[in-house]
């Protein structure tokens, strides 16, 4: 490429050539310059990216530094597997290679989370008239309904497939009411729970 993809500068002596670590793409060194850590894949330093990979790094960053803790701690949360009636009161967690959503009561469950395919925040609020799921905000592409307004997040509903089987198996995740503690951090698990699903949206994008 002989302009920069951003800005469209040409490149010549004064002008150099930078490629974005995250997406290769080559720009201008002001389309370029910012140095943001890129864990996902294994640079340790600060490396040189664009502006519009900067943006998705931070959030990773961010991500890594205060979501994955949460995650890694796990919830209490009432457990509604596929069609059955009776929700089981079961502590979510991600594994520690986080590879796998773990939930444990009396049965056990693994979810490999590359099998995830939805991921759906429920909140609390509108539309009136529905039974449990008011308003969910479909996760892959969109913003949360309210973001900073996390205490809404009342549950979580997934689908995933299971190797070997055929189809999507359903599974809804709801913050226990009467617990005080529990459930403030079963929202803070639901919403890192979100945002890691939108990074790992927003990274198979790419
Ligand atoms: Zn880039
Ligand atoms: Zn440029």
């Amino acid at each position: 490429c002989r302009r920069c993809m951003q800005c469209d500068a040409k490149f010549d002596f004064l002008t150099r050539k930078h490629h974005c670590r995250r997406c290769g793409k080559c720009f201008c060194d002001r389309c370029c310059s910012q140095k943001v850590p890129l864990r996902r894949m294994c640079f340790v330093d600060p490396v040189r990216q664009c502006a519009e990979c900067a943006l998705v790094s931070h959030k990773e960053a961010e991500f890594y530094d205060k979501q994955l803790k949460v995650l890694l701690s796990g919830a209490t949360f009432l457990v509604t597997l596929g069609n059955s009636e009776k929700p089981e009161t079961m502590i979510c967690r991600l594994s520690s290679n986080q590879r796998y959503l773990f939930l444990d009561g009396h049965s056990h469950y693994e979810i490999e989370i590359v099998h995830i395919s939805t991921v759906q925040l429920l909140t609390e609020g509108f539309p009136p008239g529905e039974k449990d799921i008011h308003a969910y905000t479909s996760l892959l592409g969109s913003q949360p309904a309210s973001e900073g307004g996390n205490a809404r997040a009342t549950g979580m509903f997934l689908q995933y497939t299971v190797p070997g089987t055929e189809g999507v198996t359903q599974l809804k995740l709801t913050a226990v009411e009467d617990a005080n503690v529990g459930r403030r951090q079963a929202v803070a698990w639901l919403v890192a729970m979100h945002k890691a699903a939108k990074l790992l949206y927003e990274s198979r994008d790419q």
